[in-house]
């Protein structure tokens, strides 16, 4: 089972997004665990504080990097052989649909969310985690980047999606991004008083035929939207 653990300074955050729908069904279910560290338990001083102000001068404040030690020496991680340490930040690697695929595979996943300006590199560094970031935007801290990433990963635990088929078809499955869906009504009938039919082909119970028309659509979309994973397909 995967057992999730968070390190954070809002511990409040938590379950947040990840105690709805499949996910929060899953664990329930117990195909996943979750725990929550309060990083202010961990505090250097009698206060509880967390952050100081950076050498060098700048703005802000950061994590101390004895706080993240201790709140990390709080779980038993150094037993788990099929673990990851992520420092969600915004100067990591952009995480991929492929690294949650991972993720998954994993007995234990140990997250890190900053908060203020960051965290001591030396935390990062030395307690050897992996620096991973949601996207090209700056966040106020980890915490929503934690459950993207978790929401993203326990998916694909086995069991957890009523059709598990969905995941072979979906965006960035193939580096193709997913066509585009239709449900009833079948003429939609809007405020204007205009109707809009799904597509025909869809109707037609030609299942190579609306294949072959969903795969076209994926190409044209990623040509339009995405064309730069298309470039990768060729070079991979
Ligand atoms: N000074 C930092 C930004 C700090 S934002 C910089 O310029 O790089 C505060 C915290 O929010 C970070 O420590 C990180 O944990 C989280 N965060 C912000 N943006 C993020 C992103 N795109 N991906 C993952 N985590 C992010």
């Amino acid at each position: 089972m995967l057992s999730v653990k968070i390190l954070t300074a809002c511990p409040d955050m938590f379950p947040g997004s990840l105690k709805y729908s499949i996910i929060g069904n899953a664990l329930k279910q117990k195909k996943w665990s979750l725990d929550i560290i309060n990083l202010h338990d961990y505090g250097y001083d009698k206060r509880k504080s967390i952050d100081d102000e950076p050498f060098g001068g700048g703005p802000g404040m950061l994590i101390r990097p004895d706080v993240v030690e201790k709140a990390l020496l709080s779980i038993d991680y150094q037993s788990h052989l099929n673990r990851k340490l992520i420092y969600l930040t915004p100067t990591g690697k952009i995480l991929k649909q492929s690294n949650l695929a991972e993720f998954s595979q994993l007995n234990q996943l140990i997250i890190l969310c900053g908060r203020f300006e960051g965290i001591d590199q030396r935390a990062i560094e030395v307690l050897k985690f992996s620096e991973i970031s949601i996207g090209d935007y700056v966040l106020a801290g980890g915490e929503i980047a934690a459950q993207v990433l978790v929401e993203g990963c326990i998916r694909l635990l086995p069991g957890v999606l009523g059709h598990p088929e969905s995941l072979f078809e979906e965006s960035f499955s193939s580096n193709l991004l997913e066509y585009p869906q239709y449900t009833r009504p079948q003429v939609w009938k809007d405020a204007q008083n205009e109707d809009h039919e799904v597509p025909k082909i869809l109707l037609s119970g030609h299942h190579e035929r609306i294949k072959q028309w969903r795969t076209n659509k994926s190409i044209e979309k990623t040509k339009l939207i995405r064309p730069d994973l298309l470039e990768k397909e060729k070079k991979e």
